[in-house]
Parts: structure tokens; C-alpha cells; sequence
């Protein structure tokens, strides 16, 4: 006969979200399993930085402070970032947000996504509540509401009261917990690169936005940037079939003379860009967070921290119901979770396409007022200093309490 091990929760997928949302929960003892199905490789201090960053605001650090993580990344590599300078036509016509301001040390941290997990998975090692499938993959997976079963490909089965979906935007478990989700194409890719760069400013992230999407450029460690030009995905198919010295040419073409020089090109790739949002967030005995919840326009680099803030609802829920010996399964615990992370997510979504829409295109009075209100909101401190709150995670989204 088959051995069965049970644990109380399962997490399928250990990226950023789900090793977080482990990592976070397992002082409390809690029988935890963490699966992933790539190793994620090695820190190396000589290596350049990989392609996968993200801009990480001071709410998700917090998480991944709690997760017992924080330290680890920094003490890799991370990029802290001052300001942020936001603008259409001119620099100096634009908008630039200064975490001084407000009086905080930064607007938040550069990081590669790699990094992230691995501190995660680092942080997990200290407890031997929490096992660690890595590399593994489902076999096959049988959603009930009160145990799920998981098969695993080595062979291994697993039964649990509460499976969390943190495997991304093509989730397994959504489909085992038959959730249905609704889902749109953006009409452009975004084209991302490592790039070297020589000079200028350091503790800033730049945003230009263009008829034909923004363009960015994020500070890495060392003489580093990640750069991402969204553009039609015909227009980035053709340009990520250039040679490195014709790409090189383009970016220096295309991309704004106030930023550092681009030296040099380390990594290249690109991604469709998807809004999704599941129907559901929860039924009994399931729930999930993160990309396989929700994925978001990333323009504003808010997708992985609106998974944190959502490993951070679903771990407060869970940790206080552990502790009160209630059932961390139970779909009223589980629904608290989806009342306050579905909305949250979801007027993020709208005010990404808002902006999305509202600055890639070139019409008139569009382009009028869109450069009126850059310019506005540089000279009024109040709706600055709120943006800022804001990007920082300590203020609420419009509308919500
Ligand atoms: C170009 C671009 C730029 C971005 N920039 C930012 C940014 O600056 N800031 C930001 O907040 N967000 C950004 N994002 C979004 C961010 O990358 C995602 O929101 C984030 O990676 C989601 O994390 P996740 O852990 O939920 O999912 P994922 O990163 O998709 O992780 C899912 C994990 O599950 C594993 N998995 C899947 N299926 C299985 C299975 N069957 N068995 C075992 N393991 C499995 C996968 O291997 C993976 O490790 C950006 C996205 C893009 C495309």
C-alpha cells in the first residue's frame, strides 16, 4: 500500500509567493510542504544580475522581514531606490518622487526574483515542521474539501487539510478546485533586459511613457539596470532578433539621453503581458494567492507585491486560527482572506489599464492633459506625498477603508 503523509497545509509552487507564505508560517509548527518543481541555482556574488527582477515596495519587505528572509537578500545583493522620476515629452517636464519627502529612507529595494526564493527556502531550512519538495512535480492532484490528496512525480503522496495555489498564472490547483478565471491579452510584450551602464544617477528608477508603451530603467547592483521597452509584440519580436550590437543601438536610439549611458547587453527575453483574475480566491480546504490569483499589468512593478500582501492577509488568518486550535480549513476563515485581498486586487488591476490606456496613445487632448497632470502633481506636495504613501504600501487604494 501507498504511504501517505499528511500535513497540514500543502503549498504547490515555491517561487517568490509561495516560499514567503511557508517561510512565514512555519515558526508556528504547523506541518507545512513546500513544492517546486526548478532548483533554483546557487547565489554567486561574481555573477551578473539574472533577467527576473522586481521592484520590491516597504510593505513587502516587512513580509519578507517576518518571513525571516529580508537579511539574507540584502546581504546577496539587493538595490535600494530613492526616487522615482515619471515623464512624457521632457524630464523636466515630468514627475519626481522622493522618498525624503515623506521623510523615509527609500521608495523600496531592486531585487532578482531568485534571490527572493532563495532566502525563502534558506529560512525554511531551520525548521523541521516544513518539508521542502524541490525538484518535484505533480503527479496528480484530488481537491475535496475536507483533505486534498497529491501525487506526487517521485512517487510520494500527501494529504492535507488546506492546499494553497501559489504555482502562477497557469495554476494547477485552480484547475483541480475547478475556479474558473477571467483573463485578457494585453496588445503589447514587454521587452526586458540586463544592461551595463556607465555614469549618472544610481538611487533612481526612470519611467517614460511613449505612444507605444513605457519605458523603463531600474537600478541594479553594480554598474547594472534592468531595462524594459513595452512595445506590439510584432515590433519586440523584431528587435529581440537583432544582434547584441544592433539591440544596443536601438535601446541608445530609442531610450531617453538623460539617463546612464547603456554599455552593454548581459540578458535578454520577453513576456506577454495578461490581466487574469480568478473567480474565486477560496473554496473549503483551498485557496490561492499570488499570480495564480491575479496577474496585473506589470507597468508599475506592483505584481509580486500584491502576492505578498496576500500571503501576509492568508498568514495572519491562518496563524491566529492555529493558535486557537480552529480549523485553518474552514471556508469562513478562508473567505475573510478573499474579502480582503479580491477587491484590493482587482482596483489595482483597473488603475494599471487605466494607466496602461491613458498614456499609450498619442491622441491630443489626452496627451495635454496627461502631461498637465505630470507636471501638476510635481508642485503639489499633498497628491505627491499621498502617491508616495502609496507606492510605499502604507495607504489603502481609493475607495477601499
Ligand atoms: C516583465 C515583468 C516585470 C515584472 N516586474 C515586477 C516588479 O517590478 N515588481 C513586482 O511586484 N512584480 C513584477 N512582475 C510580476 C511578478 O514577476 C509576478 O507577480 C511574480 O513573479 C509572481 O510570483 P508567484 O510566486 O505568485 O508566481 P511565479 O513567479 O509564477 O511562481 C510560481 C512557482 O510555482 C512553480 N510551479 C508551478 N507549477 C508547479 C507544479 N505543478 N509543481 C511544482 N511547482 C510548480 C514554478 O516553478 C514557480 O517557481 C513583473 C512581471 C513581468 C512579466
Amino acid at each position: 500500500m501507498t504511504k501517505v503523509t499528511a500535513v497540514d497545509i500543502f503549498i504547490v509552487g515555491g517561487g517568490m509567493v509561495g516560499s514567503a507564505l511557508a517561510a512565514r508560517l512555519a515558526p508556528s509548527g504547523m506541518r507545512i510542504a513546500l513544492l517546486e518543481n526548478h532548483v533554483p541555482a546557487d547565489f554567486d556574488p561574481s555573477s551578473t544580475p539574472d533577467l527576473r527582477v522586481s521592484a520590491l515596495s516597504p510593505a513587502s519587505i516587512d513580509f519578507l522581514e517576518s518571513a525571516n528572509a529580508w537579511t539574507a537578500i540584502t546581504t546577496m545583493r539587493s538595490a535600494p531606490f530613492k526616487r522615482m522620476h515619471v515623464w512624457e515629452n521632457r524630464p523636466d517636464q515630468g514627475t519626481l518622487f522622493d522618498a525624503g519627502e515623506i521623510g523615509a529612507p527609500w521608495l523600496g529595494h531592486i531585487v532578482e526574483n531568485r534571490l527572493v526564493q532563495l532566502a525563502c527556502l534558506e529560512s525554511l531550512k531551520s525548521y523541521d515542521n516544513a518539508t521542502v519538495l524541490c525538484p518535484d512535480d505533480i503527479s496528480q492532484i484530488s481537491y475535496q474539501p475536507e483533505s486534498s490528496h497529491i501525487q506526487l512525480k517521485s512517487g510520494q503522496t500527501f494529504e492535507t487539510a488546506l492546499l494553497i495555489g501559489a504555482d502562477g498564472a497557469n495554476s494547477q490547483v485552480r484547475k483541480a478546485a475547478s475556479i474558473a478565471l477571467d483573463s485578457q491579452q494585453y496588445p503589447m510584450h514587454a521587452l526586458v533586459a540586463t544592461v551595463s551602464i556607465h555614469g549618472g544617477e544610481r538611487d533612481i528608477t526612470w519611467q517614460r511613457f511613449t505612444p507605444d508603451g513605457p519605458q523603463s530603467l531600474l537600478p541594479l547592483p553594480g554598474d547594472y539596470a534592468s531595462l524594459v521597452w513595452y512595445h506590439r509584440p510584432s515590433e519586440v519580436r523584431r528587435l529581440l532578433a537583432l544582434d547584441d550590437t544592433a539591440l544596443l543601438d536601438a535601446f541608445r536610439q530609442h531610450f531617453p539621453k538623460a539617463l546612464p549611458e547603456i554599455t552593454g547587453l548581459v540578458h535578454r527575453g520577453s513576456f506577454a503581458l495578461t490581466r487574469s483574475h480568478a473567480t474565486h480566491y477560496v473554496r473549503q480546504g483551498v485557496a490561492l494567492i499570488g499570480d495564480a490569483a491575479h496577474t496585473i499589468h506589470p507597468l508599475a512593478g506592483q505584481g509580486v507585491n500584491l502576492g505578498f500582501q496576500d500571503a501576509e492577509a492568508l498568514s495572519q488568518l491562518l496563524l491566529n486560527a492555529w493558535q486557537e486550535h480552529h480549523p485553518i480549513n474552514a471556508l469562513s476563515l478562508l473567505r475573510q482572506y478573499e474579502r480582503q485581498r479580491k477587491l484590493a486586487n482587482h482596483l489595482m488591476q483597473r488603475a494599471m489599464d487605466a494607466f496602461s490606456y491613458g498614456f499609450s496613445n498619442d491622441i491630443a487632448p489626452l496627451r495635454f492633459v496627461r502631461n498637465l497632470g505630470l507636471r501638476l502633481a510635481n508642485h503639489q506636495s499633498p497628491i505627491k506625498h499621498q502617491v508616495i504613501r502609496y507606492a510605499l504600501g502604507l495607504l489603502p487604494l481609493p475607495g477601499r477603508k
